[in-house]
């Protein structure tokens, strides 16, 4: 059995919903089970959604809820012929399920809603493309995940119940592939106790397909993208960057801690527990491997390069110059813990700290006037933080070239430069 999760971008088109259609073609007569995210950029239309309607704007809520709905029915008219009408109420119901609730007034938090708007983005995209699947002779079944994955209420970033989720998965999903050999079914959602749907974070869904290959005991998960595998910089940014053909588990734990944005970092340790390998390939190039990331050690990498811009460095110095001991220290991670804030890098001193934090205005400006009840505060903003793992001198001398450095780390293995 194999697990397979097919990003936003892979079905944003008619085309490139044929093109997975193709793709799982390609591999019939083998057991796959098929995550699948909302279509290209519906998650984001969706948020919007939400927006307005917690901002009350109800006619502008609709009113966005009204392009979604549009982009589904023209791709479904698009893709279905034989069963349209059956494809169609199945979206409607989806629609309704939503409207329903835009139609009230917010009485509950923010966060609630979000997921349960949000989580209709995935049930739109599945229900279209199994059924796109089943018209065209790729016969899967479809499963309303919620029915399956089990979380608390600790919305929109939940927590998963293992032990149910994990019951639910051996005694409602494995027996189907007896008959089926695609089920296929939603990532990035799930739902509560009580029925709430629930969803567990942005890009989710590769943490979805982890726990459906974790419980399945899968040989492997494969997530498709439309990249050629996992490169080590961002190829927006540096042209001449290359995809690396296999890393290590730890690894990637590693370059998602720096800030990579590769694979939601919580999709390593199921798999890893598992010794599961996780396959990233490209939807548009299946002929080419792309990278493995599994239990082996790799070696000779290349500099992997991480930007983070957008820094703040935010110098605590003592009020009397005392040293800056325990006391003071402790107060400050306090204070990170409450404003939900960690500093991607900080260093002590003997009378100041320093630390580069993301710049999420609002927690810096609250973290800022917290601290300045113990310390001097000062800022700088519109910084860019580099890590380089598996630096070399001629790399960083490279990336570091006519810029300031106002604070270095380094260990055998990464430097880390904030830098103006
Ligand atoms: N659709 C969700 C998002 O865009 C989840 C995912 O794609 O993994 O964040
Ligand atoms: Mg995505």
């Amino acid at each position: 059995m194999k697990v397979f999760k097919f990003g936003g971008a892979s079905i944003n088109t008619a085309e490139r919903i044929q093109n997975t259609g193709n793709i799982l073609r390609s591999y019939s007569g083998g057991k796959i089970l098929v995550i699948i995210s909302a279509m290209g950029k519906t998650t984001n239309a969706l948020e919007k959604v939400v927006d307005a309607f917690f901002e009350g704007r109800k006619e502008d809520a609709l009113k966005l809820f009204e392009q979604v709905k549009e982009s589904h029915l023209t791709l479904l008219k698009y893709l279905i012929s034989i069963n349209w009408q059956q494809a169609e109420n199945r979206l409607k119901d989806f629609f309704t399920e939503v409207e329903w609730l835009l139609h009230d007034k917010p009485v509950r938090d923010y966060d609630y809603y979000y997921d349960q708007v949000v989580c209709c983005g995935e049930l739109l995209s599945t229900s279209l493309v199994s059924d796109y699947l089943n018209e065209t002779g790729i016969k899967n079944k479809w499963l309303d995940v919620r029915d399956i994955v089990r979380t608390d209420d600790n919305f929109r970033d939940a927590y998963i119940n293992w032990k149910y989720t994990e019951q639910k998965i051996k005694t409602d999903v494995e027996p189907l592939f007896a008959e089926y050999d695609i089920v296929l079914t939603q990532g990035f959602i799930g739902s509560t106790d009580e029925n709430e749907s629930t969803t567990l974070g942005r890009e989710g869904s590769d943490f979805s397909a982890a726990i459906f290959a974790n419980i399945l005991n899968a040989e492997s998960q494969t997530i498709w993208k439309d990249v050629e595998g996992v490169m080590n910089a961002d190829p927006k940014e540096f042209p001449d960057a290359q995809v690396i053909d296999a890393l290590s588990y730890r690894e990637v734990v590693e370059m998602a801690y720096y800030g990579a944005q590769v694979i939601h970092p919580k999709t390593i340790k199921p798999l890893e527990n598992k010794n599961i390998p996780l396959h990233v390939r490209c939807f548009l190039k299946p002929d080419i491997a792309g990278t493995v990331i599994s239990n082996k050690p790799v070696h000779n990498l290349p500099p992997i390069i991480v930007l983070k811009k957008n820094q703040v460095l935010m110098e605590l110095s003592s009020k009397d110059f005392s040293f800056v001991e325990e006391k003071p220290i402790a107060q400050l991670h306090e204070m990170f813990s409450q404003i939900k804030i960690r500093p991607n890098l900080s260093q002590n001193g003997a009378v100041s700290l320093l630390c580069c934090l993301d710049d999420k205005t609002e927690k810096i400006e609250k973290l800022a006037l917290a601290a300045s009840e113990i310390f001097d505060v000062q800022l700088e903003k519109n910084l860019t933080l580099l890590t380089i793992r598996h630096y070399s001198r001629e790399k960083y001398e490279e990336l570091t070239k006519g810029k300031t450095v106002l604070l270095m780390q380094r260990t055998p293995e990464t430097v880390q430069v904030l830098m103006r």
